[in-house]
């Protein structure tokens, strides 16, 4: 096998050391489908180097479904030391922005990947698409149609039944090309023309019944302002944009296989210097989860939720913001896999990557949410320890944290109680129990307001237990986590469920609003850490023990914390 230019990288020399042996079928076996076409292309010399794009409509910000498409585009690219271009396909201005080609950039960099060149945009290859618009008709394959959106709707035929050809079908070359080049200068109303490939309007594939070629639409764009009112269709700019950037690999979701055929007819029918070839893989779809585009956009405008990068999205702004690292998403795509049939992934699976990597990576932090107080009745108001205790058991290169301790802490209220049973291992009245990485406490007295609720508890340290046992022997059952009262940080903690309730949210046409999950966001506003969690930055990673995965959020002005997930892992896990 010969390697390509610039040889393998990473991955791939990966997937041949894991099998232990460079023969083609034993490497072989690990590749998807789509590696394993690429391997053969540059294996036979079909190709001597790959070429992938990454096509978004800046329509909206981009979710975990694209995120699979980066990571098989760029991945690709990387894995076979070929290129990946970002191309935004914006042939639409009506719905796009470049709020959304910015967002899109920063997302795709966040994720760790780098397009080849410049940011590429359909829309640079106007000109030359109306060129070759031009050229079909005069190849007498293309026309100009005076039937309207709805005329042309009734002629199309259906998935049963035949169409019938438009009477505008057999219009001379000339008329279409003034008719052409009349909606170009802005002559026609929207809908009263189109320009359309003339293929076949009995042909069993809808998408071959002269499909349109060029809208008419007076809309401005955000990259070529007013030079155009006819906009080519996303066939149309496609595959000729893949053609004009010299992609091999033209790599869409399963929805895209009917509009092979038509693909392929464009390119094998124009001038174009290259033959990109498409593929199509199936689309990540998550339960508990919706990803469209269209839709998450409505979560933003009804305001839902509290913008494209709300934590509760499934945006790639929304994880970032929430605590998911690039790493987290990237092995999950690889997690999930790529295979030529769509399915439904249990979006488990994605909690499973985001906790994985944050058990291994994240410091430590101790944190109570709901405060109680503790007064250490033995322990000397007046004298104060630092205490010292590991960033992280897993991270032996994390420095270690200081945590001052006095006379009065506070410990979360679920872990006191007066009485219970042996399977409770927190504190109870008469009992002990270690405050992580300090002393081991034995509660004497519940204090209680006048509505009977406990405000605050008298305890004992038991003298000589830093990081060893009670000499009496009394061992205590449990560990609990604390915050010195003189010394620490406050902070409002969100606290995220799913964000709807329904496994599929949008099944059976029903309106997927109605599946919201109306307790998705809990506040906690009066949660305190360690003092070290005042120097925290956005987007490092925290365990608070005993709670979960925190990220100090990126926007609020004061300090907050968002859950990025919780400490149980239920994947693979019987229920
Ligand atoms: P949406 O339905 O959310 O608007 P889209 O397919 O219209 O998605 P595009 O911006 O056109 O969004 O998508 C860019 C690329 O990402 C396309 O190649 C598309 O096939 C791919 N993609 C979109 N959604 C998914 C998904 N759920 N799984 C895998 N790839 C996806
Ligand atoms: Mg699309």
């Amino acid at each position: 096998m010969r390697p390509p230019r610039g040889g393998y990288n990473t991955r791939f020399a990966k997937k041949c050391q894991r099998s232990n042996d460079t023969s083609m079928s034993e490497t072989d076996k690990h590749l998807n489908f789509i590696e394993q076409i690429v391997t053969n292309d540059l294996a036979s010399g079909i190709r001597e180097r790959i070429v992938t794009r990454f096509p978004p409509e800046p329509n909206g910000y981009l979710h975990i479904g694209h995120a699979k498409s980066i990571c098989l585009n760029f991945g690709l690219a990387e894995s076979f030391g070929g290129a990946c271009h970002l191309r935004f396909d914006d042939t639409n201005p009506e719905k796009e922005d470049t709020e959304y080609v910015e967002a899109i950039k920063r997302d795709v960099q966040w994720l760790g990947f780098q397009w080849e060149g410049e940011v590429r945009y359909a829309s640079n290859y106007f000109d030359q698409l109306y060129a070759w618009a031009q050229y079909l008709i005069r190849e007498g394959k293309a026309y100009v149609c005076d039937l309207t959106p709805e005329q042309a709707r009734e002629y199309r035929g259906t998935l049963t039944e035949s169409g019938k050809n438009s009477p505008y079908r057999e219009r001379r070359a000339e008329e279409s090309l003034d008719l052409l080049e009349r909606m170009r200068q802005g002559e026609f109303d929207e809908g009263t023309r189109s320009l359309r490939a003339k293929i076949d309007m009995a042909s069993g594939n809808i998408n071959l019944r002269d499909p349109v070629l060029y809208r008419i639409r007076k809309q401005h764009h955000h990259q070529t302002g007013d030079k155009w009112c006819i906009y080519p269709t996303y066939d149309y700019a496609h595959g000729q944009g893949d053609a004009i950037e010299g992609v091999t690999h033209s790599i869409c979701t399963l929805e895209f296989a009917d509009h092979k055929p038509l693909y392929d007819w464009l390119i094998d029918n124009l001038p174009v210097p290259n033959k990109p070839l498409q593929y199509e893989f199936g689309r990540l779809n998550l339960n508990y989860t919706v990803t469209s585009k269209r839709k998450l956009k409505q979560l933003v405008d009804e305001g839902i939720v509290d913008g494209w990068d709300d934590p509760r999205m499934p945006t790639i702004a929304g994880y970032r913001r929430r605590g998911y690292t690039p790493a987290s998403i990237r092995k999950f795509c690889e997690m999930i896999g790529v295979t030529r049939s769509d399915g439904v992934v249990d979006v488990a699976m994605l909690e499973h990557a985001i906790r994985d990597n944050l058990d291994k990576n994240a410091p430590r932090a101790m944190c109570v949410l709901n405060p109680l107080k503790v007064v250490l009745t033995n322990y000397p108001e007046d004298t104060f320890e630092q205490l010292t205790v590991a960033g992280s058991p897993n991270r032996g290169d994390l420095p270690n944290r200081t945590l001052p301790f006095g006379h009065v802490v506070f410990i979360e209220q679920d872990d006191f109680r007066e009485e219970a049973n042996k399977k409770y291992k927190r504190l109870v009245l008469g009992k002990r129990v270690r405050l992580r990485g300090a002393y081991v406490i034995e509660a004497d007295k519940a204090i209680k307001d006048a509505g009977g609720n406990i405000i605050e508890v008298h305890a004992r340290i038991i003298e000589g237990t830093l990081g060893a046992n009670p000499e009496d022997g009394v061992k205590p059952k449990g560990v609990i986590q604390w915050v010195a009262a003189h010394e620490h940080t406050s902070f409002e903690a969100r606290i995220y469920e799913r964000l709807f309730l329904e496994e599929e949210p949008t099944s059976g046409g029903r309106n997927f609003l109605d599946a919201i999950n109306p307790d998705s966001l809990r506040i906690v506003s009066k949660a305190i850490g360690e003092i070290g969690l005042a120097a925290a930055s956005v987007g490092q990673g925290y365990q608070f023990e005993r709670i979960g995965y925190f990220c100090r959020d990126s926007k609020a002005d004061t300090p907050v914390f968002n859950q990025t997930i919780g400490l149980k892992d239920s994947f693979n896990k019987p229920t």
